[in-house]
């Protein structure tokens, strides 16, 4: 049977993520509850205000839920507030701020500062997108500070002052990126995570 790609459904755009798993053929179901958590194979954690989703998350008790499955092996995507929310450690967390895991990176939120708060950066990712580009957009997004061993970098920022800055990770099932894939039509990044769910089905 065809694996069914939970989308985090508590805020953020989740129904961005919705449409490009729809576009690419994947079966996908918003996830809300424990309940919802018990019926999908995978989860992507949408971009938005890592805040506020570590929030709800505590408030609609799927928290523990969702760090369960991910320590027991579900595949997971977080883009932007979903990296932040994959990450082992958030290294300037708002007080009280929790994360799912499963990657062992620190990130930085807010990383690229005010001065840059949004743009588009052109990125090769030899993994998701072979040797082409891959345009990438970044709305006051986190980076990637330190990786453990594990942890595959995917691509960095290729130029300008922040060149070099890790963007895009992959440890086991989970990857996440800095940038949101769901925002444009180029849906090679969530072809990508639906190879990686149907390889560990
Ligand atoms: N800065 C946001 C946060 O801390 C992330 C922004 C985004 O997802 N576009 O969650």
């Amino acid at each position: 049977m065809a694996p069914t790609i939970g989308v985090l459904a508590l805020q953020g755009d989740f129904r961005e993520h919705i449409h490009a798993l729809t576009v690419i053929g994947e079966q996908t179901l918003m996830v809300r509850t424990p309940a919802d958590l018990a019926r999908v194979d995978a989860l992507v954690v949408p971009g938005g205000e890592s805040t506020a989703i570590s929030k709800l998350a505590v408030a609609f008790d799927v928290l523990e839920p969702i760090r369960e499955r991910i320590e027991a092996g579900m595949p997971a995507y977080g883009s932007c507030a979903g990296m932040i929310m994959l990450a082992d450690t958030i290294l300037d967390p708002r007080s009280g701020q929790v994360s799912f895991g499963g990657l062992d990176v620190s990130v930085r939120r807010n990383a690229f500062g005010r001065q840059v708060d949004s743009f588009e950066a052109v990125l090769h990712a030899p993994k998701i997108s072979g040797d082409r580009e891959l345009t990438a957009v970044f709305i006051r997004a986190p980076w990637v500070e330190e990786c453990g061993s594990d942890v595959e970098v995917l691509a960095r920022v290729e130029s300008g002052p922040n060149a070099g800055a890790v963007v895009a990770v992959a440890q086991n099932g989970v990857m996440a990126t800095s940038f949101h894939p769901e925002l444009t039509s180029d849906h090679r990044v969530h072809s990508y995570f639906a190879q990686l769910v149907k390889e560990r089905a």
